[in-house]
């Protein structure tokens, strides 16, 4: 592949039944419901791993555990396998549809749990609803919103002591129940495909919003909540990050001996009702470990688009970075791993070649270009220059 090469767009997310192929065999997206895998479904899921792909598990930036290295010539007795875990949904219709990413800090009973559970069971059965294949939810209704940061189209969160309906980029959204947040959510789903918000079958809520405002009824000022996620004790447990958000399957079984795993959008998974894990391969549990503050996606081999191999860099500069800044790593443009500006990115324009970006995307214009991945290894220091 030239440096030059656009990288492709997709427009759509692998699942577990329409899988995408990579670098290193097939992506399989498991959607677990209600973002939560019991210790028999993550001890089942590991050994599918190991059983059927090459053994690594990612965590996805919307709170999907996706397999990786699986054979084509494996994937049914793959999805039979997770069938019988209760991980696969009807259809391949009903698994894009139920794109449902709720705070991992709900509890039984509660407004998040009970409203997710109904908007997850009205999705599925909304055979009608041809939304895009990004376009997703995402149920926020514990004390202070956390997944503000998060991609999702359509947001249900607290504002204050009520509940709001919001639309991805507005300010304000509409008072809603737990029990009217479900029917309203699929009504605002319609609204913007009638209104014209996905043209070509594509489109996102933000770039609607920005362009014609959200409904009429939307006035409700939403909370402001900034959240970030350590790993250590929270309220339902304890949180280990994942080093790019990948972990051995082993390590997945391994610490479903210590609970119940919740899946987060955060790089890190959620062990329930205990607030000390064992050091395990792939788990970050301490949050001054530098490695939280790099980011980089599947670089080359594993993915076909990658100009370059991104992850061995990114843990070598990661010590460098400056407190407080974060680096961005990225195999080409596309920026898979952090679509959002960091203070740092390099993206790679050839094998072990990157350009340096500062306060930007991985698309976005050079600060310098054809650094090689030996001059920042060797001088650090070059990540800092121009600042
Ligand atoms: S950003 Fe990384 S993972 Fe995404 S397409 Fe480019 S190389 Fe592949």
């Amino acid at each position: 592949m030239s440096s030059t090469a656009e990288p492709k767009v997709y427009g759509w997310c692998p699942g577990a039944l329409r899988p995408m192929m990579s670098g290193d065999g097939l992506v399989v997206r498991v959607r677990a419901p209600l973002g939560k895998l019991s210790a028999a479904q993550a001890r089942g899921v590991a050994r599918l791993s190991e059983e059927f792909g090459n053994g690594l598990l990612d965590i996805s930036a919307r709170a999907n555990l996706q397999m990786r290295g699986i054979r084509e010539d494996a994937h049914e007795d793959l999805i039979d396998g997770l069938r019988g875990l209760g991980l696969i949904d009807p259809d391949a219709g009903a698994e894009a549809r139920r794109n449902v990413l709720l705070t991992p800090f709900w509890q039984e009973g509660d407004d998040t749990h009970a409203i997710a559970t109904a908007l997850s069971a009205a999705l599925t059965a909304a055979t009608d609803l041809a939304l895009p294949g990004k376009f997703g939810f995402a149920v926020d209704c514990s004390s202070e919103p956390v997944l503000q940061d998060t991609a999702a189209d359509i947001r249900i969160e607290r504002s204050g002591s009520a509940l709001i309906l919001r639309a991805d980029g507005a300010d304000t959204g509409k008072p809603v129940t737990s029990e009217s947040a479900v029917s309203e959510a699929l009504a605002l789903a319609r609204w913007f495909l009638e209104q014209g918000g996905a043209p070509d079958g594509r489109g996102r809520m933000h770039r609607f919003i920005a362009r014609r405002g959200p409904p009429l009824a939307h006035t409700e000022p939403a909370a402001k909540a900034g959240f970030t996620a350590k790993p250590g004790p929270v309220p339902a447990g304890a949180l280990a990050a994942l080093e790019f958000g990948q972990m051995p399957a082993a390590t997945l079984a391994q610490l479903a001996e210590h609970g119940e795993i919740r899946l987060t959008p955060w790089r890190a998974l959620l062990v329930e009702g205990t607030e000390n894990l064992p050091s395990l391969p792939g788990l970050i549990l301490d949050e001054a470990d530098p490695r939280l503050q790099v980011v980089a996606c599947t670089g080359a081999p594993g993915c076909l688009q990658a100009l370059s191999a991104t992850r061995d860099l990114a843990r070598e500069l990661a010590p460098h970075v400056p407190a407080g800044a974060r680096l961005h790593i990225s195999g080409c443009a596309k920026g898979c791993a952090c679509p959002g500006t960091t203070p740092l990115t390099l993206t790679a324009t050839g094998k072990n070649e990157f350009s340096l970006i500062r306060n930007g995307t991985a698309a976005d214009e050079p600060l310098k270009t054809r650094l090689s991945a030996g001059a920042l290894r060797a001088a650090p220091e070059l990540l800092k220059e121009g600042n």
